[in-house]
């Protein structure tokens, strides 16, 4: 079975759902047609006429990108400026692009757990809690169909509770009907005041995966008219949110910790700010330009902050404050969830019957060179 474009977009969007994306950003399909096949796809961190030319090198009918490639309105398409010439290019040779930005970034294993992850960081949880709403989904079913509807909704993402998925609740009851004129009746029949078995099935599911998992459960459920109701939920704690805080297996110096974060990420330098001797243990991470949760860090306890582009205002201020920082580069700390983002959709698309070809981008994007 050939793998399309809009498959490629859903598998993305089970773990970067467009919701968590921040108002500002350009997220999704950017450029080409969700109905067209995909055998190839490249997975870059940016896309930038260099990795434009190596998908059409590559034969590559995608590029699914973390950073949008159109983010600002665009207010003309020339193919004598880099962007337009860009768009010619893609849009001639069907070469679809699609971007998982800040809903990446605020997804629970996005962007920071792996950064996290490259850096040793135990024990983490989410830095900056996304302000998401939890809803209560109910819903009455016909006994024999309670395990098809609980599937289909727990698929869809309802019921995940910490490290558990498909948490529900059922309760038996009876529910009444009587079939009008015009309706056509699973069970029953017109006129008639109809007694049926039912089980009362509850779940939770995140704001971001609220329509997706009713969506569902309409199409599971065997009624033509299916009763159910959405509750909003006063409880925290969708999971997902930006950045994340954890434990080095040992403390160390900053200086020290500053040479380890150098050799996780594979680069040459760092900025630190904060005294070189200061002992860290427990350490925020917040990847790109991820100074926004730096508040965060400083009220969860972090004794060090792991980011991108700090300007120098922002420094001197967690200086004062108690919290050395690490600058390791937007790029650099950011990278680590490109080759998870392909890694998930080679996983992804493992049936035998899907046939598509997962690469990671070799061009190196980062315009910044330390000499
Ligand atoms: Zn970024």
């Amino acid at each position: 079975m050939a793998v399309f474009c809009r498959d490629v977009m859903e598998a993305v969007e089970k773990i970067a759902p467009r919701e968590l994306a921040e108002k500002w950003d350009n997220v999704g399909l950017l450029v080409g047609n969700p109905a067209e096949k995909v055998e190839k796809i490249i997975v870059a961190l940016d896309v930038t006429p260099e990795v434009v030319e190596e998908a059409l090198q590559e034969g590559a009918h995608m590029i699914v990108s973390h950073h949008p490639l159109i983010f600002k309105p665009l207010t003309h398409v020339r193919a004598d400026t880099p962007m337009g010439d860009m768009l010619f290019k893609l849009i001639k040779n069907n070469v679809k692009v699609y971007a998982a930005h800040t809903n990446l970034d605020n997804y629970e294993w996005g962007t920071n757990y792996f950064l996290a992850q490259k850096l040793g960081l135990e024990e983490t949880e989410i830095l900056k809690p996304a302000e998401e709403g939890l809803y209560k989904i109910v819903v009455f079913v016909p006994r024999g169909y309670e395990d098809r509807v609980r599937d289909a909704m727990g698929d869809a993402g309802a019921g995940w509770i910490g490290n558990y998925s498909h948490c529900s609740f059922m309760a038996p009851g009876t529910g009444t009907f009587k079939p009008l004129e015009g309706a056509d009746p699973f069970i029953g029949s017109k006129g008639k005041l109809e007694k049926v078995e039912e089980l009362r099935l509850e779940t939770i599911v995140p704001e971001s995966l609220r329509n997706k998992v009713i969506r569902a459960m309409l199409n599971a459920h065997p009624y033509e008219e299916v009763a159910y109701d959405v509750y909003r939920l006063e409880n925290n704690g969708s999971g997902n949110g930006l950045g994340r805080i954890g434990y080095l297996k040992e403390e160390m110096s900053l200086y020290d910790f500053g040479e380890k974060v150098k050799r996780d990420l594979g680069i040459k330098h760092v900025k630190l700010a904060g005294p070189l001797k200061k002992a860290v243990r427990k350490v925020a991470v917040c990847g790109g330009a991820g100074t926004s949760a730096m508040a965060a860090a400083k009220k969860k306890g972090a004794e060090v902050f792991v980011s991108g582009d700090i300007k120098y205002h922002e420094a001197l201020e967690a200086w004062q404050e108690g919290l050395a920082l690490v600058d390791a580069g937007h790029y650099a700390t950011e990278w680590a969830v490109v080759p998870a983002l392909a890694e998930y959709l080679r996983k992804e698309f493992n049936g035998t019957e899907q046939k598509v070809q997962i690469m990671v981008s070799q061009v190196k994007t980062d315009p910044w060179e330390v000499i």
